[in-house]
């Protein structure tokens, strides 16, 4: 398609608000089920040792999300100099108080702190954000399991826009545990054809075209060009990045509009679906922690 033909393209912008307001009343709905279940209402802790600005903002953001759909929330935060034997012992802690449903540790975590703690230590019944090798591993094996929020979150916004993920070609870039990696493996389980680029990969914009949906976690603004797109491909934009008090995502928005068949606006896309997803997984943490099994954790089709 010329260029020309390419900019008569109508782009519809996959805005979060609606499927936010839809998600927040299933949760809340989920919430008070799960706790005539349970006897007691569930409890989501974020966890800190770095209050970074950035930790902070999205904590303040999970504690909005969760005022709302009325799921308790608690701080907790450990001195920036704690060793890696307080951020054990306190993961230890929460994970057998039977008061706490779910767990969040913000990240970044100070240098000196193993990481392979949280891994070891957070207890995968409680990992809301499915950080910890047992979420991550069933997630790559197609097993129930908590999957992290954020690539959860684009997945349900296409779901909400009905743009087809079964035999479509998605190309993500980023291959972060927490973003690129499992939205890879999520698009997978939803029959999707998946390529992962990354910063070694030669000519990115020569996979990029092939995508008909091009996912974005890289942390770069502008990133994604006009250029690197064929003329009606999805574009689903992760990037959160802060240009002269400006947020703006990883795509070239303004000239992708005319190109791109549909694309996330940052703000206002992936970004609020986030914290929501964060909640429905406390919920479906408290559904498993009722059998003590993650095989019980909700697929996501059962939330519709
Ligand atoms: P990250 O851990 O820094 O990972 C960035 C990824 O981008 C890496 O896999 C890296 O490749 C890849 N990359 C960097 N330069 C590249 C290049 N030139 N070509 C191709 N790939 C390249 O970041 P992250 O935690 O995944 O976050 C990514 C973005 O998403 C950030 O802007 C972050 O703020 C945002 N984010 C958004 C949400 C949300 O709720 N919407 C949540 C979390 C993060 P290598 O692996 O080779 O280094």
């Amino acid at each position: 398609m010329t260029e020309l033909g390419a900019r008569e393209l109508q782009t519809s912008l996959l805005r979060g608000d609606d499927l936010a307001a839809r998600l927040r009343a299933q949760v809340r709905e989920a919430r008070h089920r799960l706790t005539n279940l349970a006897g007691k209402p569930p409890a989501l802790v974020t966890l800190a040792m770095d209050a970074s600005p950035a930790a902070r903002a999205y904590r303040r953001s999970i504690e909005r999300t969760m005022f709302e759909v009325e799921i308790e929330h608690r701080s907790v935060d450990l001195p920036t100099d704690a060793e890696d034997a307080d951020l054990l012992s306190t993961l230890s802690h929460l994970g057998s108080d039977p008061h706490i449903t779910g767990v969040l540790v913000l990240m970044p975590l100070p240098p000196h702190i193993d990481i392979g703690v949280v891994y070891e230590h957070l207890a995968p019944i409680k990992d809301v954000d499915g950080v910890t090798p047992v979420n991550a591993g069933r997630l790559h094996l197609g097993l129930p399991c908590l999957a992290p929020s954020t690539p959860n979150g684009g997945l349900a916004l296409l779901d909400h826009f009905g743009i087809p993920i079964e035999g479509r070609r998605a190309v993500v870039v980023g291959r972060s545990n927490v973003v690129g990696r499992p939205l890879a493996a999520l698009l997978q389980r939803r029959n999707a054809t998946v390529t992962v680029c990354h910063s070694a990969t030669d000519d990115l914009a020569h996979f990029t075209r092939q995508g008909d949906i091009v996912a974005l976690a890289v942390g770069k603004p502008a990133f994604l060009t006009a250029e690197m797109v064929s003329p009606g491909a999805t574009v689903l934009d992760f990037g959160i990045n802060v240009i002269g008090g400006r947020v703006v995502g990883d795509a070239d928005f303004p000239n992708l509009l005319g190109v791109a068949g549909a694309i996330t606006p940052v703000p206002g896309g992936t970004g609020p679906i986030t914290a929501l997803m964060l909640a429905r997984n406390t919920i479906a943490a408290g559904i498993a922690g009722l059998h003590g099994d993650l095989d019980y954790v909700p697929l996501p089709e059962e939330w519709i």
